[in-house]
């Protein structure tokens, strides 16, 4: 099988909302009047990001779901992405099971893929993603204010602990191991919420490399610092897995992988908050509030500070 030949087997479908998708030199893609694009890439590399033996209608979901987890975190609404793939061989099966896996979510989010690019070489996927925001209502990580709630979506830790137990670091039982390694091959990106949560969050961030690490860059951004609540922080794992406390906020603080949002909201705007959650099915957690002073803070729930040992994950730390 060709290069031309795959594309148009696996990849080519027909398009509604671009002007010209896959087969010319560029797609064609206009806006929707008065609309800014919001643009985003993420890579996904085989032995970084994924092993790869993985399965690959998984692998083809959690492509595209890191990169509509950007989108929403900027609460942007998905039109198109594109699709740079490097493949070992062009392997019928695989091939069949990933674009399955992508494509499926992509008509979730009525998402198109406009185009692309197709090489040998190591495994490796690179996709670029086109959503829509109107200007003024991007959710940045800059508009935090001292004051604010600070909030998590869903549940988070959950990813890391099952890349533990496949590395053989932690032992689950089988169903434990089932449900922590859904969050790991099948996050939910939280399209719906950051578009409910235009006009309401003052700044949001993506659960990529872990609770600290994306908060941090909110902070900084925001020139603000925070105060976490250990006692919410350790509600939020989903695991029912016998973990101690203790342990259970280190996966909450510095695992990665959740794609999951963090946002603040005013405090007064709580019951907004709430309802946007509720209009998407999402559960939110308030978990701490924003503070002039500089610096992240976890307290416990008489309010002494806990020594935080907890970091997020760096590519080249
Ligand atoms: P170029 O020669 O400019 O690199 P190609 O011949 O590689 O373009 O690609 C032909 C068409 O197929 C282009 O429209 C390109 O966007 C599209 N395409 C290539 N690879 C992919 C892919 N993996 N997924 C979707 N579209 C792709
Ligand atoms: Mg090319």
């Amino acid at each position: 099988m060709g290069e031309f030949e795959l594309i148009e087997r696996f990849f080519n479908r027909p398009t509604r909302h671009a002007v010209l998708g896959i087969g010319d030199d560029c797609a064609l893609m206009q806006p929707e009047p008065g609309m800014q694009w919001a643009i985003s890439s993420d890579m996904l590399v085989s032995g970084r990001h994924f092993f790869a033996d993985v399965d690959p209608v998984a692998l083809g979901h959690k492509s595209l779901a890191v990169n509509l987890s950007d989108l929403a975190a900027c609460g942007a609404r998905p039109r198109a992405f594109t699709l740079a793939l490097a493949l070992p061989e062009a392997n019928a099966p695989w091939l069949e099971g990933f674009a399955h896996g992508l494509l499926t979510l992509a008509d979730a989010h009525e998402c198109e893929l406009i185009g692309g690019d197709t090489t040998k070489g190591p495994l490796n996927i690179c996709i670029t993603v086109f959503g829509e925001v109107p200007p003024g209502y991007a959710l940045l990580r800059s508009g935090a204010r001292p004051g604010d709630d600070l909030w998590v979506s869903g549940t988070l830790g959950d990813a890391r602990l099952a890349l533990h137990a496949l590395l053989g670091e932690k032992t689950l039982d089988p169903l434990a191991l089932e449900t922590a390694r859904l969050r790991l091959e099948r996050p939910t990106p939280r399209v719906e919420l950051g578009l409910a949560l235009r006009g309401i969050a003052t700044a949001a961030a993506d659960l990529s490399d872990g609770l600290v690490g994306d908060l941090s860059h909110i902070l900084q951004r925001s020139k603000v610092g925070a105060t976490l609540h250990a006692h919410a922080l350790v509600g939020c794992m989903a695991s029912k897995a016998a973990l101690s406390n203790a342990d259970k906020l280190q996966y909450v603080l510095s695992g990665g992988d959740d794609y999951e949002l963090v946002f603040t909201a005013p405090a007064a705007r709580a019951d907004a908050v709430r309802h946007a959650a509720s209009t998407c099915n999402v559960q939110v957690t308030r978990v701490g509030s924003i503070e002039a002073d500089a610096g992240l803070r976890v307290i416990d729930q008489n309010g002494h500070p806990l020594e935080s040992c907890a970091t997020s994950f760096d590519h080249f730390a």
